[in-house]
């Protein structure tokens, strides 16, 4: 059976818009079979539900055919890639506005752009490290969160890393050191900007991860990380993303859809 087995398609990576489509295929060749001869067509229909259960298609190129042909809007509403931050409420305190009004970010020297404040680069770094050094990530997270520390629990798999209670996710990082990022910039920006403790978690976490395309250098390991843009695919969709990676660690910094 492990032969058959298509792993990329089935189990939590099945799509099923293809699936939908090639059990439809499997029900119109069936029932043009049966015409035929009826065990004809019901062996063909039994054949064609063992194939898509193991392999997710029944009908080569499928899988490729339903993420290129059918309308982005569908195959989103069908897709397990979630993103990592909620959607924007109207209350929401802008991120630019915030970094900008708690001097983390300003005008560059040379160009035209928003650049880290070179003084609030610094602080961050120390605190990374000291957030590590003293393991402190579910202790200021589950503060953050108005959580029990002792409840806490970080599941890493993949490209994400999640803070769960109880089994309910709370939160979701690209990776352990966006994680220590976040954490190292939150207890700086409590100080540095008054209202930081009124804003929501989604908020708060939506700043946080804007703030980590200024980060040049890996919380974790030290090495470089490049922003690029990158492909991903997802059970239904190909998406277009700006991924910033650790070169040193390869953990995922910071993994921003690209909007058409
Ligand atoms: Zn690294």
């Amino acid at each position: 059976m492990d032969r058959f087995r298509r792993p990329e398609y089935t189990g939590e990576n099945r799509c099923t818009p293809c699936t939908i489509v090639n059990v439809s295929i499997a029900v119109v060749a069936s029932t043009v079979l049966t015409f035929l001869a009826i065990p004809l067509g019901v062996a063909f229909f039994v054949f064609s539900l063992v194939a898509i259960y193991l392999r997710g298609y029944l009908v080569p190129g499928t899988p490729r055919f339903t993420k290129t042909y059918f309308p982005d809007w569908l195959l989103r509403k069908f897709d397990k890639h979630e993103p990592q931050t909620a959607e924007p409420k109207a209350t929401d305190h802008e991120p630019e506005a915030v970094l900008a009004a708690a001097n983390v970010v300003g005008p560059c020297e040379e160009m035209d752009d928003l650049c880290l404040n070179e003084e609030f680069r610094a602080v961050w770094h120390e605190n990374m490290e000291r957030v590590m050094e003293e393991g402190a990530e579910k202790r200021d997270l589950s503060r953050i969160l108005g959580a029990d520390e002792s409840e806490l629990e970080f599941e890493e798999h993949d490209s994400a890393f999640i803070a769960k209670i109880d089994g309910r996710r709370l939160g979701q990082w690209e990776s352990r050191p966006s994680l220590i990022a976040d954490l190292a910039a939150a207890r700086e920006l409590s100080d540095r900007y008054h209202q930081w403790d009124r804003l929501s978690i989604d908020n708060q976490s939506r700043i946080l991860s804007g703030l980590r395309i200024f980060l040049d250098t890996c919380p974790e390991c030290g090495a470089d990380i490049t922003i690029e843009q990158e492909t991903v695919e997802s059970c239904c969709r190909s998406i277009e993303v700006v991924a910033a990676t650790c070169e040193g660690c390869d953990a995922r910094i910071l993994e921003v859809e690209q909007m058409e």
